[in-house]
């Protein structure tokens, strides 16, 4: 007993804790009034309520080509710690809040239909379902809470509302505003309670009948109303809706505003009973929330007038019955195809100033497109299978490239116009020549390879080849390019040719990333490139001074070896007739370090890190014949040097033993194709 006790007790603590008893609150239509009075927040509109949803979760202000921007935190998905998080998006995204915004304070977009348009495969589903995710999440919070109601009978029966409406509209409006008056009697006018609307026709019949019932004494029929926590769930069909056209010929609107329940008319006699009716259209659940529209476009023309009147007069007309208040954002997407194909059509014109057309582009940031495949393609989520360093950044270098327009400016390439939407300073250019870049363009970013290509190939080819341990950034160009013969979005060969070409750009920046970070591995011997770092200051200092070098074997002074300090410089194209300067700079440097009471290290100056490194992968690729890899032949002491620079891509580089080996097979072939000079 002591023992169940005490677990009773735990349990009791967590529901406190968790806030489950908060969650599952219940009481009289009177105690509600008093949550009101203290919380006026919990009977806001559903865009009210979805636009302070987002702001609750902060957002980070910054600039970027001299414009200000917010990345809201909510688009990070919180829920699901990432899964759905969008990238790139904070333009789009800030459009999206700003109408949310000026919908929650009742300026007119609140009565448009939102569209999210945009080329296949961009964010627009996803954003929706954070939207609808968000939404569950709030109104479980102490911030995000709502209400609604059921009726109690005097038989034990009991009837919830089926469009979960606001408790408020119990209120007959000849009082309403008098309720209304008093709440709102302390609060400044932005948090002031508005509340419009009547009930449904299930609880209107409910009330109409206590209310003969009880003499037309409407505080007699309040004992029978318990309000109650309304959490919204898209599972349980609470708050949140979503309505996907089927094929043209076989829409119904009963699927958007409830149906006839058939078996129930024979017990209430009337169809337009509406204990005999549905209220369940996805429409009449997603009240008080949200509801998505899947290719808005493919609804039929028949339900255009649903559809409009929901969003503009925020009613529904349920068969046999009058029309029904609703309060819900409705949101809807679609593709760029789509659109155009549906561009001149009835539907379309009928539609198109009573919506808002909000564009979402493909990524054209270079940096937030490799977000999006390590995502989903992280060391957490693909078990079993290594993923090469630069895979990813490969496939979302090809991907941007695609929606990419060329540029205009002689002189500048694709893969130059691309670093430079990426942030990367290009000289001769300024944030001024991206803002000229992208005013140049007509529809950069709706146009291109998707990301769901480039990850439906990714994982083909992460299940490809069972023997294959890691997938590098061949295989999956392979697979990309192969692909592209039979995929079923480009329609021109023309098209086709170009993604192809990119390829070969794509290549070339391999060759380069994978080219330097096997030199970084070769001369990341700390002690070597230490030792020529002395040899080269004492040299200089000598030089700089007019002194001599006491050579460290001989123990005899000589002149300073103008040979090994020519060689480092050469290596950063110091030309002889300023070498002087140069010495005397980083004499210089290393005076002012040493006032500061720093001491000098070899990577302490840029220029002479960069130098040091060149010059020692000078004189190690020679010895440790990186070439031979080719050949096939090595000896020994090859070996070992070259087992060395391997540990260093796996211990340092994020290289596996398979891929490691293969990047340096790779690297030397390009060095033996006579490329070494670089
Ligand atoms: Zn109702
Ligand atoms: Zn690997």
């Amino acid at each position: 007993m002591i023992l169940q006790d005490s677990l009773l007790t735990k349990i009791e603590r967590l529901q406190d804790t968790t806030g489950f008893r908060d969650l599952h609150w219940e009481g009289s239509f009177e105690q509600y009034l008093d949550i009101l009075r203290a919380q006026p927040r919990v009977a806001r509109t559903a865009f009210q309520r979805l636009y302070d949803m987002i702001l609750s979760y902060g957002g980070d202000e910054y600039t970027r080509e001299r414009e200000s921007y917010v990345h809201y935190r909510f688009f990070d998905d919180p829920f699901e710690h990432g899964k759905d998080a969008v990238f790139g998006l904070d333009k789009p995204l800030m459009d999206l809040v700003r109408i949310f915004q000026s919908a929650a304070r009742g300026y007119g977009t609140e009565r448009r239909v939102l569209l999210l348009h945009g080329p296949v495969g961009t964010a627009k589903s996803t954003i929706v379902r954070l939207l609808k995710k968000g939404l569950e999440a709030y109104s479980r919070t102490e911030d995000g809470r709502l209400y609604t109601f059921y009726w109690q009978f005097e038989d034990g029966e009991r009837l919830d509302c089926p469009m979960h409406e606001e408790p408020l509209h119990l209120i007959p409006p000849e009082f309403r505003a008098a309720v209304l008056n008093d709440l709102n009697a302390q609060l400044p006018a932005a948090e002031q309670i508005h509340s419009e609307g009547d009930l449904c026709p299930a609880c209107r019949y409910t009330y109409n009948r206590m209310l003969e019932k009880a003499g037309g004494d409407w505080l007699a029929i309040l004992p029978h109303v318990r309000v109650k926590r309304l959490l919204l769930s898209e599972k349980d069909r609470i708050g949140i809706g979503t309505f996907q056209p089927k094929d043209e010929k076989n829409q119904d609107s009963t699927e958007l505003t409830g149906d006839i329940n058939y078996r129930k008319i024979a017990e209430y006699g009337s169809d337009s009973d509406p204990r005999a009716f549905n209220f369940d259209g996805e429409l009449n659940i997603a009240n008080r929330g949200l509801v998505e529209f899947i290719e808005i476009l493919k609804l039929d023309v028949a339900f255009l007038y649903d559809l409009l009147t929901a969003s503009q007069e925020h009613k529904i007309k349920p068969k046999k019955f009058a029309h029904t208040d609703i309060d819900e954002v409705i949101i809807g997407h679609t593709n760029e195809a789509e659109y155009r194909r549906l561009l001149h059509n009835e539907y379309m014109e009928a539609l198109r100033d009573r919506t808002i057309k909000i564009d979402i582009p493909y990524v054209t940031r270079y940096g937030d497109e490799i977000k999006i495949y390590e995502r989903d393609f992280n060391a957490r989520r693909v078990v079993g299978k290594h993923i090469a360093p630069h895979t990813l950044e490969i496939a979302a270098l090809w991907a941007v490239l695609s929606r990419l327009e060329d540029p205009k400016r002689p002189g500048l390439t694709l893969l130059q116009k691309l670093k430079l939407y990426d942030g990367r300073t290009l000289p001769g250019f300024t944030e001024d020549s991206v803002l000229e870049l992208q005013a140049e363009t007509k529809q950069e970013g709706m146009v291109g390879i998707s990301p769901r290509y480039i990850q439906d190939k990714l994982s083909n080819a992460l299940v490809g080849d069972p023997n294959r341990t890691c997938l590098n950034p061949f295989l999956l160009i392979r697979e990309l390019e192969s692909g592209l013969r039979h995929h079923s979005l480009i329609t021109n060969e023309e098209q086709r040719k170009r993604y192809t070409e990119l390829f070969a750009v794509v290549r070339g920046e391999y060759d380069e990333i994978v080219k330097n970070e096997v030199q970084r591995a070769i001369t990341a011997d700390e002690a070597a490139i230490k030792r020529l770092s002395a040899n080269y200051i004492d040299n200089i200092k000598a030089y700089t001074q007019k002194q001599k070098v006491r050579n460290p074997y001989t123990g005899q002074d000589e002149s300073p070896n103008e040979r090994l300090m020519r060689s480092i410089e050469e290596k950063i194209e110091i030309p002889e007739s300023r070498k002087d300067d140069f010495r005397r700079e980083i004499m210089n440097y290393i005076g002012a370090l040493a006032i500061d009471g720093k001491t000098f290290s070899w990577d302490s100056n840029d220029r002479l890190r960069r130098a040091l490194e060149l010059k020692l992968f000078e004189d190690q690729k020679d010895s440790i014949k990186l070439t031979s890899l080719v050949s096939n032949v090595m000896d020994k002491e090859t070996q070992e040097k070259i087992e060395i620079v391997k540990n260093r891509l796996i211990k340092n580089m994020g290289y596996c033993d398979v891929c490691a080996s293969d990047v340096l097979n790779y690297v030397a072939s390009i060095f033996a194709r006579g490329d070494a000079a670089r």
